[in-house]
């Protein structure tokens, strides 16, 4: 049994350590959370206040982990992980109606964790070979959600 955690011990030391950087970025848009096949009563108890228009000042966090480059000690240039996350995904929800005005989004229901899982499919082949692990989309200080890599 000593043998056995000294073992595991070992393991943890030899294995690499991986860095991750986050990158934050921040969008205003509208939405509305309702479903057309739905009556008006069961929209309300599923999606309570958000079945009505609104916004929210959303914060996105954009998480990568890869090798870093010897010479700049970095995963990836924070230049170059801003311009994408911003022509990619910002550019397109920034001061829109997600459930209108975004093509990636349409006809889904704009959830903090569709929105999320939205960023993730529009980021992720940008940022290749960058290994995206995870995306947040708080869409308030109390709500939201995260999609994470296999
Ligand atoms: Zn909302």
């Amino acid at each position: 049994m000593e043998t056995e955690s000294s073992a595991q011990g070992q393991n943890r030391w030899r294995r690499a350590p991986t860095a991750r950087i986050t990158r934050r970025a921040t969008f205003a848009a509208a939405h509305v959370l309702r479903r057309s096949d739905w009556d008006e009563d069961r929209n309300r108890e599923i999606f309570g206040a958000c079945v009505g228009e609104h916004g929210h000042n959303y914060v996105l966090e954009v998480t990568v982990t890869g090798r870093l480059d010897p010479d700049t000690g970095m995963i990836i240039n924070l230049k170059r992980l801003d311009a994408v996350i911003r022509e990619q995904f910002i550019d397109c929800v920034d001061h829109k109606h997600l459930n209108r005005d975004v093509p990636f989004l349409h006809e889904v229901i704009p959830t903090a964790e569709n929105v999320a899982l939205a960023a993730w499919q529009v980021l992720q082949p940008a940022l290749a070979p960058i290994e995206l692990v995870r995306i947040r989309v708080a869409e308030s200080e109390n709500n939201s959600a995260e999609v994470v890599g296999a």
